[in-house]
């Protein structure tokens, strides 16, 4: 199987897995990683920020609806 790591294009490995429910079975999930555990420490940060960004983002968004709507109450 072909995965590349996107930082550094080196072929990802296998890391944890962990079994996880999906409705009534259980599947085996596996995270792979960078076999560069530095690369992969930088990737950690990256989707940990993308995270960050992306909550940020949605609660910016809900404010941004809430305001709106309390403006077109008001008036
Ligand atoms: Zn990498």
């Amino acid at each position: 199987m072909d995965n590349p790591c996107i930082r550094c294009g080196k072929q990802r490995i296998d890391g944890k897995s962990w079994q996880e429910k999906s409705g009534i079975s259980i599947v085996t999930r596996t995270k792979t990683i960078c076999p560069d555990s530095g690369c992969q420490k930088i990737l950690d940060r990256m989707i940990a920020d993308r995270i960050v960004k992306n909550a940020l983002m949605l609660k910016n968004k809900a404010e941004a609806k809430l305001a709106r709507e309390k403006l077109l109450a008001v008036s």
